[in-house]
C-alpha cells in the first residue's frame, strides 16, 4: 500500500463520518482514508453535545437542513445496521418547546412564517396550554411557547460510532493520525496532508471536518476558514422531584434548555465568550448562571441535585454563526464542513450527503445547500443565523 488515496478526510467526528459513509453508500469506489487522531474522541465535540435536532432555524437553509436530518435519523437504526445489528440512537421526538415573554413573542413572526411555509409542524401554545403540555412547568410570566413536535434529541456519541461502523464496513479506512498540515502542488490543487509523524499522504481531493480546530488546519495553507473553539459547558442533575412529563428540549426565556437524560436531567446555556481550547466546567457557572432559572421555571428543579458536568467547543463560526460547506474554486480538491456553531450534530446528515455529491458529480443534487459555501464571506451574502442556542 502506498501512501495516496482517492479522498482523505481530515477529522472522524460525525460530520467527516457523514461525510466518508455517504461517499460509500452513494457507490465511490475510490479509496477514502479518514484522519483521526483520537480514536477514544475525548475531546471531540460530538459526544459532548446535547444531541438535539429541531427545524425551529431561522434560514431556510438551516430548517431544510433539520429536516433532511430527521427523515435520515427516523430510519437510522435501520439504515446504518452492520451485519444485522441495528444501530440504537436513542432518538426521542419529544418535540421543542421555547418559552416567550412578549418581546420574544413579537419578533418570531417572520420565522413562524418561513417555518410554516416550509412545512415544519410548529404550534404557538398560550401560557395554559404549554402547562397542560408540561403540568410542572411555572407559566405565569410567560406570552406563549412555541412548539414544534416533530424535533427531539437522542444520543450523540452513538450517532457518530455509527456512521463511523458503517463507514468502515463499506470500506473506508480510519488512519489514527494528526493532520499536520494541508498540501498543495505547484499549480494550487489540492495535493494530500502531512501528518505529525512526518508521513505524507497524497490525494487529489482532501476535506477539511476538523470542527472547532478546522480553522487551525486550514491556516496551514493560508486560507482562512472563520471557526473558532468556543467553549460550552453542559450539567445533569438529578431532579429529585422527578418531573413525569417527558420532556422536550425546553428552552428557557432566560436561554437555559434542558431536557430529559433517562430519569435525570441536563441542562446548558450557549454561551458567547473567548474562543479558546477550554474543557473546565465549574459548579460555580452551574449555581450562578443555570439553576436560578431552572428554579424559577419548575418548582420540581428547587431541590435538585447536581451529579456532573462537561464542557466541549461549537465549531464556531463568528461571522454569521452557520455552517460553511462546499469546495473552493481557486484551490481544486479543497472541501469544507465545519462551523456549525452549535448545530453540527443535526446537521451532520444533510452535510455529508451534499460534501458526497460535491466530490463525486460536482454539483448539489440532494439539498441546496449553497448558501453556505465560504463564497459567502467574499462576496459578502452571510446567511445569519439568528436562533442560536
Ligand atoms: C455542549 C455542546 C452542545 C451541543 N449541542 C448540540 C445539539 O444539541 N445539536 C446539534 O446539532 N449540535 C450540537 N452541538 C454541536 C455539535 O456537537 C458539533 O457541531 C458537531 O459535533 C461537530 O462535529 P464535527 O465532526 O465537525 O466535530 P468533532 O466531533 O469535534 O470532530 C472533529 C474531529 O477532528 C479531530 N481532529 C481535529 N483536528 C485534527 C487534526 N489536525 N488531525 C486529525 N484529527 C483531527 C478531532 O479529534 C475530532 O474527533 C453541541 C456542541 C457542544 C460543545
Amino acid at each position: 500500500m502506498t501512501n495516496s488515496c482517492d479522498v482523505i478526510i481530515a477529522g472522524g467526528g460525525v460530520v467527516g463520518s457523514s461525510i466518508a459513509y455517504n461517499l460509500m453508500a452513494d457507490g465511490f469506489t475510490g479509496r477514502v482514508v479518514v484522519f483521526e487522531r483520537d480514536p477514544v474522541y475525548e475531546h471531540a465535540s460530538t459526544p459532548r453535545s446535547a444531541g438535539g435536532i429541531r427545524q425551529v432555524f431561522s434560514t431556510e437553509v438551516n430548517v431544510r437542513m433539520s429536516q433532511y436530518g430527521l427523515e435520515v435519523f427516523q430510519r437510522f437504526e435501520e439504515d446504518m445496521a452492520v451485519g444485522g445489528e441495528a444501530a440504537r440512537i436513542d432518538f426521542k421526538r419529544r418535540g421543542y418547546l421555547f418559552l416567550l415573554n412578549d418581546r420574544m413573542l413579537a419578533a418570531m413572526g417572520n420565522q413562524l412564517t418561513l417555518l410554516r411555509r416550509l412545512g415544519v409542524r410548529v404550534e404557538v401554545l398560550t401560557p395554559q396550554e404549554t402547562k397542560s403540555l408540561i403540568p410542572e412547568l411555572r407559566v405565569d410570566d410567560l406570552a406563549a411557547s412555541v412548539y414544534s413536535p416533530d424535533d427531539g434529541y437522542m444520543d450523540p456519541y452513538s450517532v457518530m460510532q455509527a456512521y463511523v461502523r458503517k463507514a468502515k464496513s463499506l470500506g473506508v479506512e480510519y488512519v489514527r493520525g494528526q493532520v499536520a498540515a494541508l498540501m498543495r502542488d505547484e499549480q494550487g490543487r489540492m495535493a494530500g496532508v502531512r501528518l505529525e509523524s512526518g508521513e505524507v499522504w497524497r490525494a487529489p481531493v482532501v476535506v477539511n471536518a476538523c470542527g472547532a480546530w478546522s480553522g487551525d488546519l486550514s491556516r496551514t495553507i493560508g486560507v482562512d476558514l472563520p471557526v473558532a473553539p468556543l467553549p460550552q459547558q453542559v450539567f445533569c442533575f438529578d431532579p429529585g422531584d422527578p418531573v413525569q412529563t417527558p420532556l422536550p428540549l425546553t428552552v428557557d426565556v432566560s436561554g437555559v434548555y434542558f431536557r430529559h437524560e433517562g430519569r435525570k436531567v441536563i441542562a446548558g446555556r450557549g454561551e458567547v465568550g473567548a474562543f479558546r481550547y477550554d474543557f473546565g466546567w465549574q459548579k460555580a457557572t452551574f449555581e450562578q448562571k443555570i439553576w436560578p432559572s431552572l428554579a424559577e421555571r419548575s418548582p420540581n428543579f428547587e431541590r435538585l441535585k447536581l451529579e456532573r458536568g462537561w464542557a466541549g467547543l461549537y465549531d464556531y463560526n463568528p461571522v454569521d454563526h452557520n455552517g460553511i460547506v462546499d469546495g473552493y474554486d481557486d484551490i481544486p480538491g479543497y472541501y469544507v464542513a465545519t462551523g456549525f456553531s452549535g448545530h453540527g450534530l443535526q446537521h451532520a446528515p444533510a452535510a455529508g450527503k451534499a460534501v458526497s455529491e460535491l466530490i463525486r458529480l460536482g454539483r448539489l443534487e440532494t439539498l441546496d445547500v449553497s448558501a453556505l459555501s465560504p463564497e459567502r464571506f467574499r462576496v459578502g451574502q452571510l446567511v445569519v443565523e439568528d436562533a442560536i442556542i
